[in-house]
């Protein structure tokens, strides 16, 4: 059996602020932001980071 927690993963994530969408890792080392406007999309916590923003897909 093949469990997804614990697992490091990217997302697809859309700004709430500008509705850019992008493609970060949720297992973030340094804060995340979006590109386009700055507005931060994931906090590090040291293991699973703290989204921030919508999830639009999760990609294996
Ligand atoms: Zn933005």
């Amino acid at each position: 059996m093949r469990l997804s927690t614990g697992k490091s993963r990217f997302i697809r994530v859309r700004c709430e602020d500008c509705n850019n969408e992008q493609i970060v890792f949720d297992y973030p080392s340094t804060t995340v932001k979006c590109v386009v406007c700055g507005r931060t999309l994931i906090l590090p916590t040291g293991g699973k980071g703290m989204i921030k923003t919508e999830i639009i897909e999760v990609l294996e």
